[in-house]
């Protein structure tokens, strides 16, 4: 099907989301080939849309009929259910990079929500443009790169996204919307607490590295690779080889040939915990000390100092905890699965699920959700944290 938008159309591929180029398009095909855990059925309508204008229209039909719906990008962080969506998904798969007017020393760039992320981070590397390098390797689209706040080694986007536009469901409207109204957090931003709609393009600020050089190594096994201390700089070029390299050996970039890459990344994000709670795990445990987003709310239970009404709020020191950790110190190994499951911990990263059955299109929601459930209790007995997910469920409960 030709022309500005497909409807029903499933060629997985298109936003380089599939780890296989595979699958005659259909409207009833399962959205696992849609997805990189490759699990779930279909949905009762798939529309995928290749310009901004084919977008804005299918976004707002599909809001003017009612009923459920869904965005998808290159579907790697998201756990659709067995018996599909009975809803509208939107797949998102624009192209597009334009440069826009910047400071000296500056590039800006717009990018369509489609662009396939690594595809833009290697262009700015080929460009010799720094602030995004060590983002190389994440699956997905650049429209979801906000959603969570895409991080790894030392980088997150936020410090790249100047402003984003916004189909707002609420309104029908586009809208610009500045950095500061995206509240990025760690895994978070904005949409993830509730904004709903569509992120159309983002803006990015990037060094134009004179000489070629990366933002400064924040993370100290990226460091060591690289044969530098924390905070040196490097050939940009290296930096995206060495993070690619170390994804590799983890099974953190999409490869066909590597089952281990059949997941949705990391499944659990890191709990952040009061120090206090972490002075209660064992003194091993990793801890990085975060900025409180929000001080705590702290009521003095003896009445004197401050009326009930006019809590003073403490500053605590909060402390980020390894979700790998965890779950490596309450028993569960690399490669542990339970007894006849599809489902199973990635042999080379203790954070991933993966389906061990997507070679041969098997695999499902249901045993993923299992072992995710199963983990999350292993650590709570043992260390009283509630792991929580990383990845978006769809028709399906953890
Ligand atoms: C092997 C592997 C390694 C990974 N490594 C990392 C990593 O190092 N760091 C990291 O942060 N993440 C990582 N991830 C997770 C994932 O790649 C990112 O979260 C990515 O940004 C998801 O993009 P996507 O297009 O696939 O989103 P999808 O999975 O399609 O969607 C995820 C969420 O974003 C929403 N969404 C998608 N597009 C839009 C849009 N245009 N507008 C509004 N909402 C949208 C969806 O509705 C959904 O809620 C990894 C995943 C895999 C499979």
């Amino acid at each position: 099907m030709t022309g500005p938008f497909e409807s029903g159309t499933t060629e997985p591929g298109a936003a380089e989301p599939s780890l296989t180029e595979s699958g005659a398009p259909q409207s009833d095909a399962p959205l696992a080939g849609f997805t990189t855990l490759r699990v779930g059925g279909p949905a009762a309508r798939l529309v995928t849309a290749t310009t901004e204008p084919a977008l804005l229209e299918l976004a707002r039909e599909t809001w003017a009929e009612g009923g459920d719906w869904f965005v998808l990008g290159g579907g790697s962080n998201v756990v659709v259910g067995d018996d599909g969506f009975d809803g509208t998904v939107i797949r998102v798969a624009t192209r597009g990079i334009a440069q826009l007017p910047a400071p000296e020393g500056l590039v800006r760039l717009r990018v369509q929500a489609g662009e396939p992320w690594d595809d833009l981070v290697r262009h700015t590397v080929e460009h010799g443009l720094s602030g995004i390098e060590a983002l190389s390797g994440i699956p997905g689209s650049t429209g979801a790169a906000p959603i969570q706040n895409i991080g790894a080694y030392g980088q997150e986007v936020s410090s790249a996204i100047v402003s984003l536009d916004f189909l707002d469901e609420i309104t029908g409207e586009v809208r610009r919307m500045p950095l500061d109204e995206l509240e990025l957090s760690y895994r978070s931003s904005v949409f993830k607490r509730g904004l709903r709609g569509i992120v159309l393009s983002v803006t990015f600020e990037l060094q134009d590295a004179s000489g070629g050089l990366s933002a400064p190594v924040a993370y100290a096994q990226l460091a060591a690779t690289l044969g530098v201390e924390v905070g040196g700089r490097l050939p940009i070029r290296d930096v995206r080889d060495a993070v690619l390299g170390l994804r590799a050996s983890k099974g953190m970039v999409l490869d066909a040939g590597d089952p281990d890459s059949f997941s949705a990344g990391s499944f659990f994000t890191n709990p952040i915990v009061t120090e206090n709670f972490a002075r209660t795990l064992p003194a091993s445990a990793p801890r990085w000390q975060v900025e409180p987003e929000e001080p705590a709310v702290v009521i003095p239970l003896d009445g004197d100092s401050l009326p009930v009404d006019q809590p003073e709020r403490i500053a605590e020191y909060h402390v980020k905890l390894s979700a790998a950790w965890l779950i490596e110190h309450a028993g569960i190994r690399k490669g542990f699965a339970l007894p006849g499951s599809t489902a199973a911990i990635s042999s080379k990263h203790t954070l991933a699920l993966v389906n061990t059955a997507a070679g041969s299109g098997g695999g499902s929601a249901a045993d993923i959700a299992e072992l995710a459930r199963y983990v999350q209790g292993r650590v709570l007995a043992e260390f009283g944290v509630l792991l929580q997910p990383e990845p978006v469920f769809l028709a399906h409960e953890l």
